[in-house]
């Protein structure tokens, strides 16, 4: 098995975990029902996107 021939210095560990931070979900209010959905998602309240409804609502 291929292994490391050196240690990863702090400073290269550091650098690789600089992408890894979670950034926060933001979210836009359906102009349908008004319930928060995800940008470019279909609302999952009352399943309309773009003016239209393309599913029933499963609830
Ligand atoms: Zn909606």
């Amino acid at each position: 098995m291929a292994v490391p021939k050196r240690k990863t210095s702090p400073s290269k560990r550091n650098m690789r975990r600089s992408h890894d931070s979670l950034k926060a979900v933001n979210f836009q209010e359906c102009p349908n029902c008004g319930e928060l959905k995800l940008p470019h998602n279909l609302c999952a309240a009352c399943g309309h996107y773009n003016g239209r409804e393309v599913t029933s609502a499963e609830a």
